[in-house]
């Protein structure tokens, strides 16, 4: 059997840490629990944990920087915070979830679920053509003509993705933002529009005349076919 998955906890408030912790570790998981930034550094030199939990308020800065090193070292980031703003920051720092406080333990533990899977899931073989690129579903890959992979935060890929398998056909912002947080409301079509300009500047030739990523006026975008 495969180890149980290891999870890193960085929050500074110790009931808030203590009750994640607990609420993780019944759910099957290996936590591994931080206080500060470089209590967390301490843990990252030596293990690599499968998700991060990462509160962005800590005594020894902001956690924004080291998202930003997780993210680009491939460790899932979700950013647990009680700070509505802090959701936007959130986004742009290319998290793979945002989870407002106070949560319900069995939400945390879906969300916890889902991005595990999502970003540890089992490979499919099928692939997508998108203009010139290819995207491999299974593996959540997305690749240029010369087989060099372009890297895509989890929101960006789920955006792609969604818009790949409708096969040319128009989604609302309502369906995309649904996709790529769940349960959220209006707010939410916002970041759908931030991470298609996102897309756009990864994957279009010219960002400010998109081929691949067409806007649907007033109702959304969809996929060139
Ligand atoms: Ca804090």
């Amino acid at each position: 059997m495969a180890p149980p998955p290891c999870l890193l906890i960085l929050e500074d408030d110790d009931a808030q840490r203590l009750l994640l912790g607990e609420l993780l570790r019944q759910g099957g998981y290996t936590v591994l629990e931080a206080d500060s930034l470089a209590r967390a550094e301490e843990w990252l030199r030596r293990e690599t944990p499968d998700l991060v939990l990462l509160d962005l308020g800590l005594p020894d800065g902001d956690g924004l920087d080291l998202g930003r090193r997780l993210i680009s070292r491939g460790i899932p980031v979700m950013v647990v915070s009680c700070h509505e703003r802090e959701r936007l920051k959130a986004l742009e720092l290319g998290a793979d979830d945002y989870l407002g406080k106070p949560y319900q333990p069995r939400e945390l533990l879906a969300r916890v679920q889902n991005l595990l899977r999502r970003t540890h899931g089992p490979a499919a073989n099928d692939q997508i053509r998108i203009g010139t690129l290819m995207l491999h579903p299974g593996r959540r890959e997305l690749r240029d003509s010369a087989g060099q992979q372009v890297f895509l935060t989890r929101g960006e890929f789920d955006l792609l993705l969604e818009l790949a398998t409708a096969q040319g056909r128009v989604r609302g912002r309502e369906e995309l933002s649904e996709v790529v947080s769940p349960g959220r409301d209006a707010a939410s079509w916002r970041s759908v529009d931030v991470l298609v300009s996102r897309l756009r500047q990864k994957i279009e030739e010219d960002p400010r005349v998109p081929r691949l990523i067409l806007t649907a006026p007033g109702h959304g975008y969809r996929l060139r076919a």
